[in-house]
């Protein structure tokens, strides 16, 4: 896939590694596709390319174009923190059978991305997944050689959210059915899987936490014990546009009303906290701090933190 592919837009392979160091804890975002140049309700019914231009002060370059078309990306956050190593949200994934066009048989080079950035598969300690969609889960697995998928981090531990399995279990559809077998049951096949609460603690600073809506079992994770707190959102939020427009659902929210009370209250813990914000699918800038929007406009503002390629 290397040109326009059903999403309105055009998707890159071009995107640099980045890496954040704040204090004990670094975080580097391994890119697996950006798509720019999209309708905005495409993926946020709601939203239009006026309502993105309405923002066009204040949203970070390259995450939307100047008639309010939108960037999204697909990325992996790799997280060291103490003695850990942590892959967050391994992406979509090669050579994959599913149902949308743009991410069907995928052929990324992101493997290679992610041991240019100087990680080594066998030295990753945990995968966690903020929930069980296919552009969160992908890379848990490569092919076997047999046919079938092996764990790609085969001394990680793989964490799933009890309540995100449950519930991802219930769904029939292809896609779901499709995932199950090449990303997630192999990972228990070969003992690597462990469920764990919503809110759990993962040692070195790392805790789960609840953030529910776009997915009934959905966990954004915090990472303390840093400089600041660091907040790995997940699909909690899709864009920062939806820091200043937090009631714009994304097209697969599950539970609307939810997910936008989670944005809300994420928003403003992440204000609170003076935490650094990385979002899961933000483009270009995927980092940053946020901020009530001035004078009585409602919403927030992400302004972002620059990294080092
Ligand atoms: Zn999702
Ligand atoms: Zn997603």
């Amino acid at each position: 896939m290397s040109e326009a592919t059903g999403t309105g837009g055009a998707t890159t392979a071009t995107e640099a590694t980045e890496r954040w160091d704040l204090g004990r804890v670094r975080v580097t975002s391994v890119v697996e596709a950006q798509t720019d140049g999209i309708p905005p309700a495409l993926f946020f019914p709601a939203a239009d390319e006026g309502m993105v231009r309405r923002h066009a002060a204040w949203l970070p370059p390259g995450t939307a174009d100047d008639q309010g078309r939108v960037g999204l990306r697909v990325q992996a956050f790799v997280v060291e923190a103490g003695d850990l190593t942590v892959v967050v949200d391994p992406c979509v994934g090669n050579g994959r059978t599913r149902s949308l066009p743009f991410w069907n048989d995928q052929a990324w080079p992101f493997m290679e991305r992610f041991r240019a950035a100087g990680f080594d598969p066998d030295a990753v300690d945990l995968v966690v997944h903020t929930h069980l969609h296919v552009d969160h889960v992908g890379w848990a697995t490569r092919p076997d050689g047999d046919g079938g998928w092996a764990p790609t981090f085969p001394r990680a531990r793989y964490l799933y959210v009890g309540d995100e399995v449950e519930a991802q279990a219930a769904d029939h559809g292809d896609d779901a059915a499709a995932m199950r077998a090449d990303s997630v049951e192999p990972i228990f096949a070969a003992g690597l899987a462990e469920t764990v609460p919503a809110d759990a603690d993962l040692g070195a600073g790392l805790r789960l936490a609840p953030t529910v809506g776009h997915t009934p079992g959905h966990a954004s994770l915090w990472l303390d014990g840093g400089e600041r707190p660091v907040l790995i959102t997940g699909d909690a939020l899709h864009h920062p546009v939806q820091c200043a427009e937090p009631d714009i659902d994304f097209v697969s929210d599950a539970d609307p009303a939810a997910a936008r009370a989670t944005r809300r209250r994420l928003l403003a813990e992440a204000v609170d906290t003076a935490a650094v914000v990385f979002g899961t699918h933000f483009p270009t800038r995927p980092a940053g701090t946020v901020a009530p929007a001035p004078d009585g406009q409602g919403g927030w503002r992400f302004t972002p933190v620059a990294g080092r390629t």
